[in-house]
């Protein structure tokens, strides 16, 4: 019997079709091209030509390979699928995408074979009333999937090299660049295409230059493990004005899209690192990322649901300001970060955590504001990756579910880690007035409005001593700062 099988956007490696076992002479392909999917966040334009190219371009390779496949347009995904009775489909990992798929008639259900973890193990892994934490997870991944160990023990005798990365940028850093590729005459002819349809959205597609079919993904990931990786574990922490993309893998965007799945990139980075061009630390804090974060964070949104996208343990309230759409800010590390955002639908894990995050949570952006802005605005963006990112990680509005602390800081951690504040109007040294870097009394002011909330968490305990012994008088001019920016 002819079988019809769905396959979204983000669902193109070959993988899907081998799952199905899929039949090139009876069995027929479909993807749908819908307003709803590109509408549910005001997404960045970059994200949705990134999407409608690598789905055109798989469409034009399966027609090739010898396929029946279709690409059908409509006004919602639903309508696309209706008129098919006999449905095959994935698993999509985003509830509203379930939420879709269950007003259709679906034959078949898979599992999504692209992750390393399946769906079911997920509510062992995260046990509902423990507290949860990447760590143990991540050495037990590494055990299972027997990557970086040796004898059952890790390489190098421990599971982490943090203290090798993550350090600050040094005078006259650079890297080898990163492969970019040229639009062609399919992604162009979208783009004119997205110009019309979406114009109201953020962004812009002229620096569009991510790769939009599996050839050009692998390629991409080659040239990441041969070039950059080894500067990757070192400086993923740094941030430099005049260097968007670092030393980063930039891979997240077609990793997302299923151009590459995580098990390839996890054995070819073995691939590099076995042959001994890369240093264990580097290879560690990117293999940490894969097979750790990315299913971790996976994990979360799926055992806490759909309910998790309302959290707001510290009831912030707060609009987003308007310059995170336009970098409008004399804040040098908003402005050059916001600023690449709208340029390139990308900034790197620590400029959205330490700079845009950490500054949403300082003001008290409301979180379901700031989460809206970070799945419009990033080209890898989905709302299972953003939710205990940004949720989570980013503004601790789930009260500590996932991370047993929250990610801020004052303008010293980021003076550290970058040369934004070398040509900020603000001084990163000075706490007040009008001169003052505002993350510093904000930092202050987060504190001892939270305190209540951390007092008993011991990897806090250092900063609240030191609020502690700061004299009343300093304690209140601060106070008094922070709520300058606060509006
Ligand atoms: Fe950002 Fe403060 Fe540094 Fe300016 S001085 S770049 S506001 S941290």
């Amino acid at each position: 019997m002819k079988r019809t099988l769905f396959l979204f956007s983000h669902q193109l490696h070959p993988r899907y079709l081998e799952h199905a076992q899929i039949q090139k002479g009876s069995d027929e392909i479909i993807f749908v091209d819908s307003d709803d999917q590109w509408t549910r966040y005001r997404f960045h334009q970059q994200r949705i030509l990134l999407h409608l190219s690598a789905m055109q371009h798989a469409v034009n390779q399966l027609k090739k390979d010898g396929h029946r496949v279709e690409l059908k347009r409509a006004n919602t995904l639903v309508d696309a699928l209706k008129p098919y009775p006999n449905l095959i489909a994935f698993q999509p990992t985003n509830h509203y995408e379930k939420t879709w798929l269950k007003a259709l008639k679906i034959a078949t259900l898979y599992d999504d074979p692209l992750f390393l973890i399946q769906e079911k193990e997920w509510p062992t892994l995260l046990p509902e009333k423990k507290s949860w934490k990447l760590d143990p997870l991540y050495r037990q991944f590494r055990q299972r999937f027997s990557i970086l160990m040796a004898d059952n023990q890790p390489l190098g005798g421990q599971y982490s090299f943090d203290q090798d990365n993550r350090q600050p940028p040094k005078k006259g850093l650079t890297f080898t660049p990163a492969l970019w590729f040229s639009k062609d005459a399919t992604t162009r002819t979208i783009e004119t295409d997205i110009h019309s349809r979406f114009n109201d959205h953020p962004g812009e597609t002229d620096s569009f230059a991510y790769p939009v079919t599996r050839h050009e993904a692998l390629a991409a990931l080659t040239h990441f493990l041969s070039h950059r990786l080894e500067t990757f574990g070192t400086y993923q922490d740094a941030m430099l004005a005049d260097q968007p993309w670092m030393s980063h893998s930039l891979i997240s965007s077609s990793l997302n899209l299923g151009l590459l799945s995580p098990q390839e990139i996890l054995d070819a980075t073995m691939t590099e690192y076995h042959k001994g061009r890369v240093p264990l630390a580097a290879t560690e804090g990117f293999v940490r990322q894969i097979l750790g974060w990315r299913e971790y964070v996976r994990g979360i949104y799926l055992v806490l649901g759909a309910n998790y996208l309302s959290v707001n343990a510290f009831a912030h309230d707060r609009p987003l300001p308007t310059f995170f759409y336009d970098g409008d800010t004399k804040m040098q590390c908003l402005q050059t970060t916001i600023k690449e955002t709208i340029d390139h639908a990308y900034n790197h894990h620590i400029q959205r955590l330490m700079i845009l995050s950490n500054y949403a949570n300082l003001t008290e952006v409301k979180p379901q504001l700031v989460n809206a802005w970070f799945n419009e605005m990033y080209i890898d963006s989905s709302e299972w990756v953003v939710a205990a990112n940004v949720l989570g990680m980013g503004l601790h509005a789930d009260g500590g579910k996932m991370a047993t602390k929250p990610y801020i800081s004052s303008g010293a951690y980021i003076h550290k880690m970058s040369d934004y504040c070398d040509r900020c109007e603000y001084q990163v040294t000075l706490k007040t007035g009008e001169k003052a870097c505002p993350f510093n009394s904000l930092y202050w002011h987060y504190l001892a409005t939270h305190q209540a909330h951390f007092k008993t968490n011991p990897r806090m305990a250092m900063m609240f001593n030191v609020l502690a012994k700061m004299p009343v008088s300093e304690q209140q001019a601060l106070i008094k700062q922070a709520k300058t920016y606060l509006t």
